[in-house]
């Protein structure tokens, strides 16, 4: 039996946004998940989120996203949108 290359035959894209591999077929407006602000060191001054520190930790502990609030660097980004590979501009 013949063997079927079709998957071969799609070219693997890397997301300059979240650094995963996709190919143009499977990109969808919900495939990737990313942060469109930065991991920021600081006191949360958003009034709308509060962050809450441990009982031991300094005030200065605060570590989060800046977009969401996400408190994990390894968080699911909170936004999505197509994967854009650096080809793509
Ligand atoms: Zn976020
Ligand atoms: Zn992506």
């Amino acid at each position: 039996m013949e063997k079927v290359k079709e998957i071969e035959k799609e070219k693997e894209k890397v997301c300059k946004k979240c650094n995963k591999s996709y190919t143009s077929s499977s990109n969808t407006s919900s495939s990737c998940r990313f942060h469109p602000s930065f991991f920021v060191c600081r006191r949360h001054d958003d009034q709308k989120r509060y962050y809450e520190l441990g009982p031991d930790d300094p005030p200065y502990a605060a570590k989060f996203y800046d977009c969401c609030g996400a408190e994990d660097p390894e968080a699911p980004g909170c936004t999505s949108n197509f994967h854009v590979s650096y080809d793509d501009d």
